[in-house]
């Protein structure tokens, strides 16, 4: 929804340049910068475009470690191998994730976005939905290019203002790019990737990489196993899971460590440890999605294998309906939802936990038809 419908794009222009001004922009420069922005109807199309329900975690997983993926990833891992090797001795974060970051972002440089930056943020700006923090990412982009680290030409990005190798929005340049290649100017758009990767590097050191273990990996859970153990952020040793007999696949962690239990498809698909360093990935995206493809494209490409347990691909996702008639039939019949926005939170993962644990069913969470059905038809 438009919050002021009668405003035009010159008028929020202007008005948008006092705040640029009190926030240390010269008014003259900005007057320069903005002359040739204009609205991009394409982006507003993207940002009206919502998925009709949102897609199961295997899906994305499988578009996001195409064969293609992987293969090309193992070969810019031999290509660049010397800077993966100085990245990981100055930022402590192996080579396998930067490129996994890299592959995901933007398919190894191949897709870095090719439209102007001011543009893309100015028209979100203005469009009004996320006017806050549109308007802070567009005056983060004018400060770059006051700071001179590229050209007005060469500030493009992806429509939503995401920008270069590592698809980093302007607040995220500010705060961690790095001119690796001590040239003078902290380049992540061009086609030589140094700074790009270093940037990634960077934004993880920075927000916490431990250097000293990995991500998680997989485990295996046994028959009988105390389900309200699962669904809480709360980590726990390693040796603590495994005297409830949770079992490692492949990878083994260290039993003082840290971990929690993660199911991203319930009890039939498969199971992680997930460390601290999970959480720092999704500090670059927050999608748990996200991060476990990260994350296993990273182990993938330094010749780990595929997750040891199946997907339960069978179990299409409900439509946003059938979840909004799954949300008020649930609070129905006692199992709050705290709303029927036909959207998946934590209040319905917590409603389907209690619904399964007085069905008899194992509790985990995860909504199927079969569980859809037994609500509306009970
Ligand atoms: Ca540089």
């Amino acid at each position: 929804m438009q919050p002021d419908a009668d405003l035009t794009f010159e008028t929020w222009v202007q008005a948008f340049g006092a705040k640029a001004q009190l926030a240390g922009l010269d008014l003259g420069l900005y007057a320069q910068m903005m002359s040739g922005v204009k609205v991009q109807t394409l982006v507003l199309k993207k940002d009206r475009t919502q998925p009709e329900f949102s897609s199961r975690i295997w899906s994305y997983l499988d578009r996001a470690l195409s064969d293609q993926r992987i293969d090309d990833g193992r070969k810019m891992l031999v290509l660049y191998q010397d800077l993966f090797a100085k990245l990981a001795r100055d930022y402590g974060v192996g080579a396998g994730l930067i490129a996994a970051f890299w592959g995901i972002e933007s398919a190894y440089g191949q897709v870095r976005g090719s439209l102007p930056v001011l543009d893309c943020l100015a028209t979100l700006a203005f469009d009004g939905r996320r006017r806050a923090f549109f308007e802070a990412e567009l005056l983060g982009a004018l400060q770059i290019l006051v700071a001179g680290d590229v050209s007005p030409q060469g500030l493009m990005g992806s429509w939503a203002g995401a920008m270069g190798h590592g698809q980093f929005m302007p607040s995220a340049y500010l705060a961690h790019a790095v001119d690796y290649d001590q040239d003078g100017k902290r380049d992540i758009w061009g086609d030589e990737p140094t700074d790009a990767l270093a940037s990634i590097a960077a934004y993880l050191q920075n927000s916490g990489w431990d250097a000293a273990v990995s991500w998680g990996c997989e485990v295996r859970l046994p028959n009988v196993f105390d389900w309200s153990l699962l669904h809480s952020d709360q980590r726990r040793p390693v040796a603590f899971w495994c005297a409830q007999r949770v079992g490692f696949v492949a990878q083994e962690l260290p039993l003082s460590l840290n971990v929690r239990l993660h199911l991203p498809a319930g009890h039939q698909g498969p199971a992680f440890f997930l460390t601290q360093n999970f959480d720092v990935i999704k500090s670059y995206n927050a999608s748990d999605a996200y991060a476990l493809a990260v994350a296993h494209l990273a182990d993938r490409l330094m010749g780990g294998g595929a997750f040891a347990q199946e997907w339960p691909r069978h179990a299409r996702a409900l439509t946003t309906p059938e979840l909004a008639c799954l949300q008020k039939n649930l609070t129905l019949r006692g199992y709050e939802t705290k709303g029927a926005d036909g959207k998946f939170g934590p209040n319905t993962a917590a409603a389907v936990r209690q619904y399964q644990a007085d069905m008899g069913l194992t509790p985990d969470g995860f909504v199927t038809i079969a569980l859809f059905e037994s609500v509306i038809g009970g």
